[in-house]
């Protein structure tokens, strides 16, 4: 093989890698032969460059094998698993997985940490006392089988390439690239030994893909790639403009996930469980169609089921399942502060990006690789996009260690949220669904309008829906 700066100097250039390249290169970056800097350029210039179809396959390719691939046939039924592009406020997967696997279908998940403004599923769980992530692949397979759900993160066997080029990526500026993202959540997939999947591809300004056209391109590319590896693939395009639910912070988002099980939680919390689910459901063959799959889903809140499987779910990975019933037992920030509304009106924005990277500021994410993310800090919004507020009252309360650096945060916090006189236009939370044969079709974009009432202009005209005006926030 050429030298690495060769060809990282080729990519940056426009020009392609072949499979034997990036096989070596991957491969030896998670052996830790090649070195950071040099990965990182090349991931730099995979980001201008983009990766070709075939170079994908060879990318994806190479992380699979780069570990394990989960061997599940000892549990029965369709395995189906879930993963989200990243989001502020996004812990759907943790309410979401046990619901699904207590209605019958079991759920193999491996997640990630915080990447880049968007949190993680392995950081929210990991706020649980002891719960453990880190699993070897046979207490991944027993406990699959036993609870019917798992969630663990990458290991030295468990996606090796994916744990490595993700960490890097977080702290160098290299998350937003279709190709990138694919061979990061297909490598995960595959590797964990699910056999279909439902995929949240997140649009808007808290997302990675900023509009509908970027994250219809991303969902395409990675329907098309699971097909490669056998896997069926449905994607819903969800609204990333605004917080999803109340909290975004590790601790926070866990005790509301907690809530969803438990039979409460905010509304576009459980919309988007039950949508996702329902999809997951039909994958597993458990629902013959979107209704059926939400009531099962619904009676698997109302009758505790799904709580029940999350409590069976951290106990086998060591955590304290006290904390399910007293969330006195979560790290609690020291010092809490009120962001109240400098005006009266409604809320028409909240910089949904920017609030996450304040979030990890507040060292709810990294600065750098290797960083402990503090499990305890974070905000819990009282309003949201679209609620009218009066002057002074409370907006944000953000949970916080005392320190002056947290002063910054949040006035900044503030400056994040604008009020203005008119309601905004209404986005529903499902943009639209892309299935298996990659169609987005337009359908059915069960188009959930949670406030739909408010998408009039100020002389009560309808405005036109908001994935047609291309950007969402
Ligand atoms: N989730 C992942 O696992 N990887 C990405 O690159 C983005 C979201």
């Amino acid at each position: 093989m050429l030298p690495l700066p060769q060809i990282i100097r080729r990519k940056r250039d426009g020009g392609r890698l072949t499979p034997d390249e990036i096989s070596t290169i991957v491969l030896g970056f998670a052996r830790g032969e090649v070195p950071d800097y040099q990965m990182s350029a090349l991931l730099m210039a995979i980001v201008f460059r983009g990766l070709d179809t075939d170079e994908l396959r060879a990318w994806l390719d190479a992380m699979v094998r780069s570990g394990t691939v989960v061997d599940l046939s000892h549990v029965p039924g369709v395995k189906v698993d879930k993963h989200s592009t990243g989001g502020v406020g996004d812990k759907v997967s943790l309410c979401l997985a046990p619901l699904v696997a207590a209605c019958g279908v079991p759920v193999p998940m491996m997640s990630g940490r915080g990447l880049g403004h968007t949190g993680g599923t392995l950081d929210k769980l990991e706020a649980i006392p002891g719960f453990r992530t880190d699993l070897p692949v046979d207490r991944f397979r027993e406990i699959v089988a036993s609870c019917g759900v798992a969630m663990v993160g990458q290991t030295a066997d468990l996606a090796p390439a994916d744990r490595r080029i993700y960490a890097l990526r977080d702290v160098t500026g290299t998350v937003e690239s279709v190709p990138l993202i694919t061979a990061s959540i297909l490598s995960k997939k595959v590797a964990e030994g699910a056999d279909a999947l439902v995929l949240d591809v997140k649009v808007g300004d808290g997302a990675f893909m900023k509009t509908i056209d970027d994250a219809r391109r991303l969902a395409r590319t990675l329907v098309a790639a699971a097909h490669a590896y056998g896997k069926p693939l449905t994607a819903l395009l969800t609204r990333m403009d605004r917080p999803l639910g109340r909290a975004a912070g590790n601790a926070l988002e866990t005790i509301e996930a907690i809530e969803v099980l438990r039979g409460g939680g905010p509304a576009d919390l459980v919309e988007l469980t039950l949508a996702l689910g329902a999809e997951m459901l039909q994958l597993g063959g458990r629902a013959a169609g979107e209704a059926e799959g939400r009531a099962r889903l619904r009676a698997a809140i109302a009758d505790g089921s799904g709580l029940e499987r999350f409590r069976r779910m951290v106990e086998a990975q060591g955590g304290d399942p006290r904390a399910l019933d007293d969330v006195g037992r979560f790290p609690r920030a020291a010092r809490r502060t009120v962001v109240r509304a400098a005006r009266g009106g409604w809320i028409t924005r909240i910089a949904c990006e920017a609030v996450g990277w304040l979030n990890v500021e507040l060292g709810a994410g990294r600065r750098a690789a290797g960083d402990r993310v503090d499990p305890a800090v974070g905000f819990e919004f009282e309003r949201n996009v679209g609620d009218r507020v009066e002057r002074g009252e409370p907006l944000v309360v953000v949970h916080h260690r005392d320190e002056p650096a947290a002063a910054d945060v949040v006035r900044r916090l503030g400056e994040a949220i604008a009020i203005g006189d008119e309601p905004p236009p209404d986005v529903p939370l499902v943009l639209e669904r892309i299935d298996r044969s990659g169609d987005p079709g337009g359908r059915p974009a069960r188009a959930t309008h949670l406030r739909s009432s408010r998408r009039r202009d100020s002389a009560g005209r309808r405005t036109p829906p908001p994935w047609r005006r291309r950007r969402v926030g």
